[in-house]
């Protein structure tokens, strides 16, 4: 095991820790075992991005209403954002002012539950790491979910995995979720989470996933000036096709379990929609 997981380890006996899992976990692990596991694991709080979507979705409304004539590269992907500030740095500033949903809901928790967490974000990419450095403020660690079962494994082996009752409380997440934004992973997901606000028609945004398509996506912003928003995702197939995810499958039957989860968490979590825009009032989401 490398230092930096020898450290969940270490932190999981010694510190209060909220695991923010990526909206793309129902590909890699079943829900809602996979909350309990985490518990077992000794996470003291689970939560989903899903609440954090919401915040940046509305902010990047508010955007797209107040500069009709923007043009605006979505800011989620990490990977993208870095290639678009060294490829393309005279198109740097259309990478919308919004901070990812790692951050903007490793920020929300701290304020929330208290700076003494550790937040441990787990999601299927390595890219993430990075971020997490460049916002060491929030995010204390990002894992993918491989390196998850890694430290699963560990502490089975060593039989640290604590006895959890099986509760509804501890097989829920602890609050702050959101049912539209679950298809964030999917490529295309955050432009099709925002169509129904009609702030942006279909034929207003370019939508594609793959390291091969930005130049494209660039090339188009120039040419066209109708475009306003590039919803674009560095990975084929979005982040179910990130590198840190465990399945294998397609990324057809990969969306088919997205989705299956969407359906199925409205049963364990019914308003699919608890956390309002007022929980997070005069947080700061811009990047930095
Ligand atoms: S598309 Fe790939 S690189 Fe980008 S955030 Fe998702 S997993 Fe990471």
């Amino acid at each position: 095991m490398n230092d930096e997981l020898k450290e969940i380890v270490k932190i999981l006996e010694t510190e209060k820790t909220i695991c923010l899992l990526a909206p793309s976990f129902p590909v890699d692990f079943s829900f809602p075992d996979i909350i309990l596991d985490l518990r077992a694991m000794g996470f003291s709080k689970v939560l989903e991005l899903t609440y954090a979507a919401k915040l940046i979705n509305y902010r990047y409304i508010e955007i797209l209403k107040e500069n009709p004539n923007g043009q605006y590269i979505c800011g989620n992907c990490p990977t993208i954002v870095k290639m678009v500030q060294n490829k393309y740095p005279e198109h740097k500033d259309k990478i919308i002012d919004v901070a990812s949903p790692m951050v903007v809901m490793s920020r929300f928790v701290k304020r929330e539950f208290g700076e003494d967490y550790k937040v441990v974000f787990v999601g299927p990419c390595f890219a993430k790491k990075q971020e997490a450095k460049e916002n060491f403020e929030c995010v204390d660690f990002a894992l993918t979910f491989k390196e998850l079962c890694e430290v699963y494994c560990y502490l089975e082996e060593n039989k640290k995995i604590k006895n959890i009752p099986e509760t509804k409380e501890n097989r829920e997440f602890d609050k702050f979720y959101n049912d539209i934004t679950k298809i964030y992973p999917l490529g295309g997901g955050v432009a099709e989470s925002m169509l129904n606000k009609q702030v942006l028609q279909k034929d207003e945004i370019i939508v594609c996933d793959g390291p091969e398509t930005l130049e494209r996506a660039i090339k188009d912003l120039e040419e066209f000036k109708k475009f306003r928003f590039v919803d674009i995702l560095f990975c084929k197939g979005g982040c179910l096709g990130g590198p840190g995810i465990i399945n294998k499958d397609t990324i057809e039957n990969k969306t088919q379990k997205l989705m299956e989860y969407k359906d199925k968490s409205r049963y364990y979590q019914p308003d699919g929609n608890y956390g309002k825009f007022i929980h997070a009032f005069g947080l700061d989401i811009k990047r930095k």
